[in-house]
């Protein structure tokens, strides 16, 4: 559903994270630029008024890679695609590293509302409508521009950031699959509304973002039953991933790459049963970190070691 590498562009690199613009960014924006043109008196400031969505949105996802990478997350790049913009973050599987990740991304736009607002409120005022008159609607549209992109950006329907932040603070109370079962659930409900409101107002923007958000929830309630069911299967408690707490099921989910048998690893104490070799890394099925075995915790007591005492 969201944009690949494939059919994009690359434009530029900054602190690691790559940024392309997919194929359809072009097509959109000179449609988009096309119906803004009676705004000013020159389509250049039209197009200039569409470059500072993206860098607004930009902006955004940049917030969202930054605070990801911040709290040991992974984030690479970032597509700007006619649906705004898309930034690849993987965060560690914790609510907290997952709100601040999601968060940041509104938050850059909090901190524009005020820099928006002087520039319309100061920059005409000085002079600057009498020297071009399309300055006052060009600073006017980037506030209006910015603030409905965080009031969109805040409603909470999953995907969207107000979504994804309403997943992370229900995480606390129900765990990582209901909070996901939940939201997928308000979301297609809100993502119904939507659809309702893009057809009253005749949106075929947020007609088309309404069915992107239904999709999402949708799958995303799929496999939300399906993590769920995967939470509910036998346990072995005394052992836990060091990356994010869990414990590990209990049966045959480990391959063995020297025999290629599905072994239950924590049985044999990380030997294969079958070709006796030890499996130097045991991914977790969950984060999918693959760490030795000794970095699992184990909650078996432990042998006291007391070293003998000699008596002289
Ligand atoms: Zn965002
Ligand atoms: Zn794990
Ligand atoms: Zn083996």
């Amino acid at each position: 559903m969201t944009p690949t590498r494939s059919g994009s562009i690359h434009l530029f690199k900054f602190r690691g994270i790559a940024v392309y613009v997919h194929w359809s960014w072009f097509f959109v924006a000179f449609y988009s630029i096309l119906t803004r043109v009676n705004h000013y008196t020159s389509p250049l400031w039209s197009a200039l008024e569409y470059l500072a969505l993206f860098f607004i949105v930009l902006l955004h996802e940049f917030g969202h890679a930054l605070a990801c990478r911040q709290v040991g997350g992974q984030a690479d790049q970032i597509i700007l695609w006619p649906l705004g913009g898309v930034a690849y973050v993987d965060p560690p599987d914790r609510p907290g590293a997952v709100l601040w990740s999601i968060a940041a991304g509104p938050l850059v736009n909090v901190v524009l509302l005020p820099v928006t607002w002087f520039l319309y409120a100061w920059l005409p005022a000085i002079g600057g409508a009498q020297l071009n008159p399309n300055l006052t609607s060009f600073t006017y549209a980037l506030f209006m521009i910015n603030l409905g992109l965080l009031l969109f950006n805040l409603l909470p329907i999953y995907p969207l950031d107000g979504g994804q932040i309403l997943r992370s603070l229900l995480w606390y109370f129900l765990g990582p699959s209901r909070s996901l079962l939940a939201v997928a659930a308000i979301g297609f409900i809100g993502g119904l509304g939507l659809l309702g409101f893009a057809g009253w107002i005749r949106s075929p923007w947020i007609g088309l973002m309404a069915l992107f958000l239904l999709v999402t929830c949708w799958r995303s309630f799929r496999d939300a039953r399906l993590f769920r069911q995967m939470e509910l299967l036998p346990r072995r408690p005394e052992w836990q991933c060091s990356a994010c707490q869990r414990a590990p099921l209990e049966g045959q989910y480990w391959l063995c790459h020297t025999c290629l048998h599905v072994c239950d690893v924590f049985a044999g104490q990380g030997v294969c049963p079958r070709c006796n070799s030890f499996l130097s890394l045991v991914t977790c099925p969950e984060c999918r970190e693959a760490r030795s075995l000794l970095l699992w915790r184990s909650h078996r007591p432990k042998v006291k070691v007391v070293s003998p005492v000699i008596d002289g």
